[in-house]
């Protein structure tokens, strides 16, 4: 389509946009499952452009709103956002435009649309269509629900010949439903783009050493920006403390966070590169920031519908990206703690216990990860995906039943009371307080588990959890108990196939080393000194206007402008990403800096 190429300077839709785009214009109503960083923004903006009146964007943060205006501005679009704690004048100012009819897109908060009647917004102005964006803060089913989002069913009776376009990158079923009944969507064209996102790598270990995992894992990441997401405050607030002292550049971020610091770390995120932002979850929803090239997780999430969302973040730009997990026995029992102690009715609970398992599972398995992931949002994928840890690095497994039967009897034996450390013990014959005191010593599995260290017996614990032979009660302090399905094992109806986790110590040195972003997107040398220099002219740039870079040009942009080498402005148009506004405003200042560092 033209004005694709024209306003932003891309050759063609991805997956599904131009249906959707169709399906819009032409007047219908449409639902965009696309997963984060498919780009479902351009969805709306792009029949924005091409209707009469102005679109009408919702969107539940600020941040976030404020970040798609600035880009949009850049490209030369006029958009603007009215939120609750702006200004006055700046308020004023965009309704000006509003009532004049200037602005091709609003963008408002769910909250502001309740209060402030849209009609004497707008005065004679015609709204072209409606798009809801995060279109599941809707359901209750989800995990972001947001009570003003309810009020949106109103538009649908209030505008009921304009176009609605919901957009989301949540996909089960019981959301969709909401979502459509929820909005009054009027026969919807659901639009579903897969899952897959292929650039990103999946890497899941046992937790041994914790730190020393996650400066290995980023001395692969220099210069790059980056989120860990922790699952307290308190180790937020410690990590990023020991980050900053191991010389890693580290800001963090959590709900309690004084506000102005919480604003002034996440514009650090957005507007500086190389910063590794340390969080807790309450960091999520709104990051815009396309070239985030590590999600870590210090902690389980609660689901994988969860650590699919929060890994989702990184690698928007398609280029190659990592999602990196450790975990350990003592996560699922904290979780589990955490489901007890809510006060979700049963069933819920029954369903987030159910959920977290599915995640231990997907920890656990040994087959490509990628499928399972997709597998359970109901999209078959061949597997063998070449981009996860159990794809490049084969797990082996072994015959674990003579294993798992003194796991399980070490269990029964103690009486089923006792947590994991406690039971180890027992199996590797040390001699504690605890083992003496209870007797233990005395008992036939007392040391009977020799052939295997503490971490060994560890994975091969956490492993019978996630295959169900037995559970967690936190409630009892962790003690770990027998399900009935271990009986099978017992009466050696059932074997167990385990996998041999890898060096759970210190771990080896990847076989391909990637030691920084640019090498990662196969540029040779010169090509990659080149990269850098023009990274350097987008920040200083970005710098001298108060904006994010990206904002300027994606790293795509610029990684073609280093292969590429365009020496005209002429040239220049053809690389993807660069449409007549951005040309005129820094194609010339691109052009210097290539010839500088090209002479
Ligand atoms: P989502 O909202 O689905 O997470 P965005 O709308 O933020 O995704 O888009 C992600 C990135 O992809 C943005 O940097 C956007 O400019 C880019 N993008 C979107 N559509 C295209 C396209 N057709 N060609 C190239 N890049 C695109
Ligand atoms: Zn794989």
């Amino acid at each position: 389509m033209d004005v694709l190429r024209r306003v932003w300077g891309y050759s063609e839709f991805r997956g599904m946009q131009g249906d959707a785009i169709r399906n819009l214009i032409s007047g219908g109503d449409t639902l965009v499952l696309f997963p984060t960083g498919k780009g479902k923004s351009l969805c709306y903006q792009l029949p924005a452009l091409c209707m009469g009146g102005t679109a009408i964007v919702v969107s539940p943060l600020v941040a976030l709103m404020r970040d798609q205006v600035e880009e949009l501005k850049e490209l030369g679009v006029p958009a603007g956002a009215i939120w609750s704690e702006q200004s006055p004048d700046d308020a004023n100012n965009v309704r000006r435009q509003l009532r004049s009819g200037q602005l091709k897109l609003l963008y408002v908060t769910p909250e502001r649309l309740a209060t402030g009647s849209l009609d004497s917004m707008l005065g004679n102005g015609d709204i072209s269509l409606i798009a809801v964006d995060e279109a599941h803060c809707i359901s209750v089913w989800g995990n972001n629900f947001r009570k003003d989002y309810l009020a949106l069913g109103r538009l649908k009776e209030m505008y009921p010949t304009i176009p609605v376009v919901a957009l989301t990158a949540t996909a089960d079923t019981r959301t969709r439903q909401d979502i459509i009944k929820l909005l009054n969507l009027h026969d919807p064209e659901v639009f579903v783009d897969s899952f897959d996102r292929k650039n990103i790598s999946y890497e899941i270990l046992p937790r041994s050493n914790p730190r020393g995992q996650l400066l290995d894992f980023l001395k692969r990441h220099k210069g790059e920006s980056g989120i860990v997401y922790c699952l307290s405050r308190k180790k937020v607030e410690e990590t990023v403390e020991w980050l900053n002292e191991s010389g890693i550049r580290a800001k963090h971020y959590h709900a309690r966070l004084d506000p102005a610091l919480k604003a002034a770390n996440q514009d650090a995120f957005r507007l500086e590169e190389g910063l590794c932002l340390v969080a807790t979850v309450a960091f999520g929803m709104g990051i815009n920031k396309p070239n985030v090239r590590y999600v870590v997780h210090l902690d389980l999430p609660s689901s994988i519908e969860s650590y699919y969302q929060e890994t989702g973040r990184a690698g928007r730009d398609g280029l190659p990206a990592e999602a990196f997990m450790v975990f350990g026995m003592q996560d699922i029992v904290q979780r589990s703690r955490m489901i007890d102690e809510g006060d979700a009715s049963d069933q819920v609970k029954r369903i987030e216990r159910a959920k977290l398992n599915a995640l231990v599972g997907i920890c656990e398995t040994t087959a490509c990860r990628r499928q399972a992931i997709l597998g359970h949002f109901g999209e078959q994928h061949p597997g063998r995906c070449g981009n996860c840890d159990t794809c490049t690095k084969p797990i082996e497994t072994w015959d674990g039943t003579e294993a798992a039967i003194k796991a399980l009897a070490a269990i029964y034996r103690t009486g089923e009371r006792f947590g994991v450390g406690h039971v180890i013990d027992v199996l590797i014959g040390k001699l504690t307080d605890k083992t003496k005191r209870f007797g233990h010593v005395d008992l036939a599995v007392f040391g009977a588990g020799r052939e295997f260290n503490a971490a060994g017996w560890q994975s091969i614990y956490r492993q019978l959890l996630a295959l169900n032979l037995i559970r967690v009660e936190h409630d009892e302090f962790g003690a770990m108990k027998l399900q009935e399905q271990a009986a099978a094992v017992f009466k050696k109806e059932r074997s167990v196939t385990l996998r041999r986790d890898r060096s759970v110590t210190r771990r080896t040195k990847r076989s391909i080393e990637p030691s920084n972003y640019s090498s990662r997107s196969g540029l040779s040398a010169d090509d990659r000194e080149v990269f850098e220099a023009l990274r350097q002219e987008r920040l200083a740039i970005a710098r001298e206007l108060g904006v994010a870079p990206y904002v300027i040009f994606p790293d795509t942009t610029l990684i073609a402008f280093a292969t590429s080498r365009p020496s005209t402005l002429d040239e220049m148009l053809e690389v993807s990403g660069v449409g007549p506004t951005k040309l005129e405003r820094y194609g010339a200042r691109f052009l210097d800096a290539l010839e500088i560092a090209l002479r």
